[in-house]
């Protein structure tokens, strides 16, 4: 019997984990991937208070490092439904289950598809969601950033210190990301923009060979010959095997205020996958300690 599981073991989970242990609480931390969530893929992080600059890779160790030497249990498996009795809650996962007094929710989000045919089939040969782990094996290649916001911008940029030429795709004429990093990137020589434009075609036999592009303003398509699709357009949430607990949102985040309380009695949420106006490292952070002290106050 656990005080506290934490399903998801990114930034929010982690540190909820950090706050729970040294409360002196017993946690599991459930995870059905690899811990770090989605910051383990973004090449430089500099806007997490206190910290210069670090890779995310590097940020989401230390994290999982604090996190066990504390005194976190960590284990791979995916939760795939709560029980929630009066006194005690119970969490299958794929493997066995669970029993604890409380729960966080910290499932986070996956990334976004473009929803096109053989997507999912061309997934590993040409097409990719994550530059940090792929942009080596494109070196000196021609290839193409689709999505218009922070992700995309930095993923461009790290891609053009690798690739041939890096394309990026954008649906609109402005960029959702960052000023900053949009400077930053049109000073790299080899970086070239198609705005107002969707990909609406992949193309290849075995592999991504080319794009088929549409400019939604001026229904012009063209083809595009390249080894590489990086897709960076945003996130969604998983968390339909918890709706039965928890209220979600219209996009399927689940509903809780800032207070990180779900409309179940020691069921907490934290990070991304919760219902928020700002999806950023910082915020993670801070819904996992507040969770985790809601929770920690809900067992007292
Ligand atoms: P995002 O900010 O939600 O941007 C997604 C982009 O993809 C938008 O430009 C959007 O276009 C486009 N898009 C969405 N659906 C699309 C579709 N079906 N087809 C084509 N384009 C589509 O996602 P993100 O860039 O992954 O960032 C997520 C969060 O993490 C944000 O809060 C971001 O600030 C944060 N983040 C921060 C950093 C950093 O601070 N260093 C780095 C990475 C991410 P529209 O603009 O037209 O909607």
């Amino acid at each position: 019997m656990y005080d506290i599981i934490i399903i998801g073991a990114g930034t929010a989970g982690l540190s909820a984990a950090i706050y729970a242990v040294r409360a002196g609480k017993s946690v599991l931390v459930l995870e059905k991937n690899v811990y770090g969530g989605q910051i383990i893929s973004a090449p430089e992080v500099e806007n997490y208070p206190g910290i210069r600059k670090i890779s995310g890779y590097e940020f989401a160790e230390n994290l999982y490092l604090q996190a066990a030497g504390l005194g976190a249990e960590l284990k791979y498996e995916k939760a795939v439904r709560i029980l929630n009795g009066e006194k005690e809650k119970k969490i299958m996962t794929n493997r066995s289950e669970y029993q604890c007094r409380s729960i966080i929710l910290s499932t986070g989000a996956k990334n976004r598809h473009l929803g096109l045919e053989r997507e999912e089939e061309l997934t590993g040969a040409g097409i990719s969601y994550c530059a940090t782990c792929d942009g080596a094996f494109y070196r000196g290649k021609d290839v193409a950033v689709a999505g218009g916001g922070n992700t995309a911008l930095e993923d461009a940029g790290f891609l053009s210190g690798y690739c041939r030429t890096v394309w990026i795709i954008h649906r609109r004429d402005t960029f959702r990301g960052e000023e900053r990093l949009l400077q930053a990137l049109k000073k790299k020589e080899n970086v070239r923009y198609i705005l107002d434009s969707q990909v609406i075609c992949l193309n290849g036999e075995r592999r991504l060979e080319s794009i088929t592009v549409k400019n939604v303003k001026t229904m012009q398509e063209q083809e595009l010959l390249i080894s590489g699709l990086f897709v960076a357009i945003g996130q969604e949430p998983d968390n339909r095997d918890f709706e039965n607990l928890v209220g979600l949102d219209k996009a399927g985040y689940i509903q809780a205020g800032e207070d990180c309380r779900t409309c179940t009695p020691g069921i907490f949420t934290a990070g991304d996958c919760r219902a928020k106006a700002v999806r950023q490292l910082a915020t993670a952070a801070a819904d996992g300690a507040v969770a985790a002290l809601a929770a920690c106050a809900y067992l007292e």
